[in-house]
């Protein structure tokens, strides 16, 4: 596997880096991966299909939205969701690019190398793209509408283990319920997908009727890391680097919680259930504490929060495991967990094909039989209706 050498820093006597190699490639056969799965296998909560190019869409888009995507020029645009760049290397597992095009665009890889391979039974794709941000509401919802067909005819309808995440233009709330009602007869979508960091934040009840289409009809809101860049993605203004941007993204879904139960939303859409990926775990228990502690203070301010902020989450709240945050021992995590208060928060997940997947560390060694059960399979089943038959 060729290494890609960078030339870092600011002067031309720079030390070149090598970046690390990926790991190497498990299996559940595979001596790698420590976890066994149960048959007939784990549900993989976060799964990546990419669009290959604009023109893929084209035939999804309607006679009006196809003239302007010509007279635009913008078929040869891909709107890449910019906090993903997908010629980043640190964005993609080597081991899991295609010969040719970007990961994730190629269906019979996917199928090798992230469904069998861990004899998944259902994987969930989200697709991560510029749509859900654009600022024309119509042009999003237009290219929200061609992504979701798109997957159903060219993804869903090739593999039956695929289900997937409604794609929505999070701009405009009431295209997105819109769009949420135009898909929910499919049974194969079982979520509904934005992004972590909007125009606002997400508690607000501007995305109410959102929430409303999706609770209706049994879809979670999945919330994916990662900025529409409408505002700067770490509380202290513009970074100047990815690493910085990145790892503020934890932070970010501090946010997101306080201001889901803070205004309310658990309240009001009482059997909706979101779902955290790649937001890392461990922050939690620190959330729950601080955000509790405030509550106890200042709770009269939000007198329809019936319980605490800890509460709801537990209740509402689920997180893929991909990255996963854990200490290395199984001890410490299981701490962790009994800090959280619930082992019914965590989900599986291979983030296939980005880097993050840890392979063989996915869970750590150790972890009790009945636990890894339900990170695996059962929290999955509880938190997605439509993947129960
Ligand atoms: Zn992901």
């Amino acid at each position: 596997m060729a290494l890609i050498t960078l030339a870092l820093g600011r002067g031309a006597d720079a030390p070149a880096i090598e970046p690390l190699a990926a790991p190497p490639y498990p299996g559940p056969n595979s001596e790698l991966w420590h976890v066994s799965v149960p048959a007939p296998g784990a549900i993989d909560c976060d799964i990546h299909p990419a669009l290959p190019s604009m023109q893929a869409l084209v035939p999804y888009l309607d006679e009006y939205w196809r003239a302007h995507i010509t007279m635009r020029g913008l078929e040869r645009d891909n709107y890449t969701a910019s906090a993903f760049p997908p010629n980043a290397p640190i964005n993609v597992r080597p081991d899991w690019k295609p010969a040719n095009g970007n990961a994730g665009t190629d269906s019979e890889l996917l199928r090798t190398q992230a469904l069998d391979a861990f004899d998944t039974r259902y994987a969930i794709c989200n697709v991560l793209h510029g749509a859900q941000a654009i600022f024309s509401e119509d042009l999003s919802a237009a290219m929200c509408r061609a992504i979701n067909d798109w997957l159903a005819a060219e993804w869903l309808s090739r593999d039956d283990r695929l289900r997937a995440s409604i794609v929505v233009p999070m701009h405009s709330p009431e295209l997105a319920a819109q769009e949420i009602e135009r898909m929910a007869g499919d049974q194969r979508f079982v979520q509904v997908l934005v992004w972590e960091m909007g125009e606002l934040p997400l508690g607000r009840r501007i995305h109410w009727p959102i929430y409303r289409a999706a609770e209706r009809h049994d879809l979670p809101i999945g919330i994916h890391a990662g900025s529409s860049y409408r505002h700067a993605p770490t509380n202290l203004g513009w970074p100047s680097y990815y690493l910085e941007d990145y790892v503020s993204w934890s932070t970010g879904f501090a946010g997101v919680l306080n201001s889901l139960i803070s205004e309310g939303v658990f309240v009001e859409f009482p059997r909706l259930k979101v779902v955290l990926m790649e937001s890392g775990v461990t922050w939690l228990p620190g959330w729950m504490w601080r955000a509790d502690k405030t509550w106890r203070g200042v709770r009269a301010e939000v007198p329809w929060l019936e319980k605490s902020p800890a509460a709801y989450a537990r209740e509402h709240v689920r997180l893929t495991v991909q990255p996963f945050d854990a200490p290395p021992r199984a001890d410490q995590l299981q701490r962790i967990i009994e800090e959280i208060g619930s082992d019914e928060m965590l989900l599986f997940a291979t983030d296939y094909p980005h880097w993050h997947f840890d392979d063989k560390d996915a869970l750590p060694d150790g972890l009790s039989e009945s636990l890894t059960r339900k990170i695996l399979v059962d929290n999955a089943l509880k938190t997605f209706p439509r993947l129960s038959p």
